[in-house]
């Protein structure tokens, strides 16, 4: 027997019913960010390594151990994106786009690759939504960002959400706060994992987002940075609170809220949803300052967010959220023998301008194809043979009343859009 394939450990399929309410979240992702004033952006899948060595940061988990790193034919050292925003610093760079205007508002969904353990709702082919807002330091873009996520979460239909939010402080506290946890975390090393040794000799500060036990054991008697920072980090931080309060956002502060990646400065933030559980946030985001600097850009303040597709469809599911697609079809073309083929082709296709119209590939009994018209739910069908053909007319069946009528073949078109109401297409 001939081997059959499944999909690689890690990645899943996404069958046409989840398919189709994807693409309604997605839909409801980008109408919101557009009526934010934030436009698209597409970048490709895989970069050269350094990009994300340089953006998403050496010293990380992601880059040190879960990315897809691959050689070329010409030996150039690629991998596949694990996140998003060093791909879209990078386009931002390339493309000059800092001379169209003062700030761009930028909004993304797709991919992304991490080689991780796979479990419940973690995925080594992940998708995501996001944006970034490059070219502000303002705190009201990073309120927005979370307004945005906010809004978005809420409109798909998700309730009991909250947000955590932290500051990690500018350069100058986030060096200041460094060396305290380092002096802090000298001490208590024995009580580490192996992982917190290696983390502790890059970047103590991720130690902070180990997930092992006995690691939070000690992170939690950790030295936390709202001691450290400074009166303008300070001052940003609440300007974000009593931004976000405005918005009708639920939040509090979360003092061990770090994030697991180098880049952020000042503002980091998660929305949660209480029935997934705090460790399932469904998105976050922050504050990036010095990232396009880091990429070889000027000096840039920044911030984002990303969510994650998965990690929401559980959260509907959990929350109990039907979302309705009307993947439905309205009209079914029930041809009866050869010649009828021909006509059933020609008369789907102008149906088709304006109407959902199902055809038949093959020759079936009649009886057969209404029965399979019925299981599609449709409203009409459309049933023409020879006899049909030779008068010039077709027949159209109202399937919820079981009524028949004769249709002349010029006028079904109008004949059925006036029936099914302006069925709207979009
Ligand atoms: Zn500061
Ligand atoms: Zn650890």
């Amino acid at each position: 027997m001939t081997r059959r394939f499944k999909a690689m450990r890690g990645t899943h399929d996404i069958l046409p019913e989840e398919a189709s309410r994807w693409r309604l979240i997605e839909e409801e992702f980008a109408t919101i960010c557009i009526r934010y004033g934030y436009q698209e952006i597409r970048t490709p899948i895989f970069e050269s390594t350094e990009v994300f060595e340089r953006g998403t940061g050496f010293s990380t988990d992601v880059v040190q151990k879960e990315m897809y790193t691959f050689e070329d034919k010409k030996g150039r050292r690629l991998s596949l994106r694990p996140e998003a925003t060093p791909s879209v610093i990078r386009a931002y760079l390339e493309h000059n786009l800092d001379k169209r205007a003062k700030v761009l508002k930028v909004f993304y969904m797709g991919p992304m690759f991490r080689y991780d353990r796979p479990g419940a709702g973690r995925y080594r082919q992940f998708h995501q939504l996001g944006i970034e807002v490059i070219g502000t330091a303002s705190p009201v873009a990073d309120a927005e960002a979370i307004v945005l996520l906010w809004d978005f979460l809420r409109a798909i239909g998700l309730k009991r959400l909250k947000v955590r939010l932290n500051s990690l402080g500018c350069e100058k506290c986030r060096v200041e706060y460094s060396g305290i946890v380092k002096s802090f975390l000298e001490g208590n090393l024995k009580h580490l994992c192996q992982d917190c040794h290696e983390r502790f000799a890059r970047n103590p500060l991720r130690v902070l987002d180990c997930k092992q036990k006995k690691c939070k054991a000690v992170v939690a008697k950790a030295p936390e940075i709202g001691e450290v920072l400074c009166q303008p980090c300070r001052d940003h931080l609440e300007e974000v609170k009593r931004l976000i309060k405005l918005g009708g956002v639920e939040s509090y502060l979360d003092a061990r809220l770090v994030r697991g990646l180098d880049y952020y400065t000042r503002t980091v933030f998660e929305v949660f949803h209480e029935a997934s559980g705090i460790d399932n946030s469904l998105g976050g985001g922050g504050r990036y300052d010095r990232l396009v600097e880091d990429l070889g850009g000027p000096s840039m303040p920044a911030v984002g967010f990303s969510a994650g597709m998965e990690r929401i469809g559980q959260a509907l599911e959990i929350d109990g959220v039907n979302l309705e697609t009307n993947q439905s079809v309205d009209v079914f073309i029930a041809p009866m023998g050869g010649q009828a083929f021909e006509k059933a082709f020609e008369l789907a296709r102008d149906l088709r301008l304006n109407l959902r119209v199902w055809l038949e590939f093959d020759e079936r009994k009649i009886d057969r194809q209404l029965r399979t018209a019925s299981r599609l739910g449709v409203r009409f069908t459309v049933i023409i043979g020879s006899d049909e053909i030779s008068r010039g007319i077709v027949k159209v069946k109202d399937m919820t009343t079981g009524e028949q009528y004769e249709v002349e073949q010029s006028g079904v078109a109008g004949w059925l859009k006036k029936r099914l109401g302006g069925t709207d297409l979009e």
